[in-house]
């Protein structure tokens, strides 16, 4: 055999190895493997090429299949008592009959080295129950790659029959945006008796909120719960109204008690129902694909451009009259853009 059809040999085998694998994993999934929804996800997260070669093959395969959850964003600082309420919330879902997923969005577990959904302590009931997934927080360099990650596997997981998949994020930062651009609702978890300020809810946050729940609704921390609940409630009304005409709702609850588990999920319910009458539901999440699009976009251009040894040897320059002052950090970027757009043009 000569080098030429030796190496169409070999693609063709490699080929014919991934899609076996997707095949495979496929398969697993729709049979409600849990042991092949999280290698799916492992290889969806990793960072080889061949590895990501198999999984861009298996989410093809499982995007048709997607689209069928209830996709819910839980939100809040942390210590408001999330992973309680999810806990709570699951296995009211779970009493139901539903399948559910909980997925993390943590870009602090880079640098902690650790992941809120590592940590076995959290989640501990509901994640022996059967029909519970729960899967740490990706890791990864940049949010929006984190970010992009757990949207992928928001359709491994609806290809593999789950209801509800809920996304928790660490805190209330940038991730609770990424969040929100990837679910049908999202929730803002707070506590009574401490001010926004404290709780570094920023009004965009509570502006982005289909529904807020005051959480720790028991005990001396009722009645406060309930002042609280209206106060939000008033503050919500000064909100122009949103696009799908949806009132947000201000309910309090307790994780402990299983008080108003049951209300938040019915409002839920009726917001989805809300949505897909008048059509939301669907227009919201193509925004989301195109938003989502854009975002890989950026992401693969910056990646092209910063692991590029030509750019990276433009950019040392560019800085270096940067530092001198003899251009601007904006005239550089526009410089290193016409730079690498001529070359890239002329090859
Ligand atoms: P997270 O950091 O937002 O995930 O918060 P956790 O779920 O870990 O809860 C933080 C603390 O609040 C823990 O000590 C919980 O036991 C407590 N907590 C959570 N939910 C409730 C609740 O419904 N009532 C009361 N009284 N305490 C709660």
């Amino acid at each position: 055999m000569d080098e030429k059809n030796l190496n169409r040999w070999l693609n063709s085998r490699k080929a014919r190895k991934a899609a076996l694998t997707a095949d495979t994993l496929f398969n697993g999934i729709q049979n409600q493997s849990v042991k092949d929804l999280s290698q799916a996800i492992t290889l969806l997260e990793s960072t080889l090429e061949s590895d990501q070669k198999i999984a861009k093959k298996l989410i093809s395969k499982c995007l048709p299949y997607s689209g069928q959850s209830i996709r819910i964003g839980i939100t809040g600082v942390p210590g408001v008592g999330k992973s309680t309420f999810i806990e709570s919330f699951g296995k009211l879902l779970h009493n139901e009959g539903k399948k559910v997923a909980v997925l993390a969005i943590d870009p602090s577990s880079e640098v902690s080295g650790g992941s809120i959904l590592g940590d076995k302590t959290r989640m501990e009931e509901i994640s022996t129950l059967p029909n519970i997934f729960i899967r740490p927080t990706p890791s990864g360099k940049s949010l929006g790659g984190v970010a992009q990650k757990t949207r992928e596997a928001i359709y491994l997981c609806e290809a593999g029959g789950f209801d509800v998949i809920l996304i928790e994020t660490v805190g209330v930062g940038q991730s609770s945006t990424m969040v929100h651009s990837m679910v049908d609702f999202f929730l803002l978890l707070m506590l009574s008796g401490a001010g926004d300020e404290l709780q570094g809810i920023k009004r965009g946050i509570m502006e982005m909120a289909d529904s807020l729940v005051i959480t720790k609704a028991d005990g001396d921390n009722l009645e406060k719960a309930k002042k609280a609940a209206n106060e939000y409630k008033n503050a919500m009304h000064l909100f122009p109204p949103s696009e799908n005409n949806w009132i947000p709702k201000s309910i309090i609850c307790s994780a402990y008690t299983n008080f108003n588990i049951d209300l938040v999920w019915d409002t839920i319910q009726q917001f989805i129902k809300h949505n897909q009458e008048n059509g939301w539901l669907e227009h919201n999440r193509q925004i989301q694909d195109n938003y989502w699009f854009e975002e890989s976009v950026r992401e693969t251009l910056i990646q092209h451009f910063l692991d590029n040894p030509t750019s990276k040897e433009f950019i040392k320059d560019l800085k270096l009259q940067i530092e001198q002052k003899s251009i601007s950090a904006i005239q550089a970027a526009d410089i290193l853009f016409n730079q690498l757009i001529n070359k890239n043009g002329s090859n």
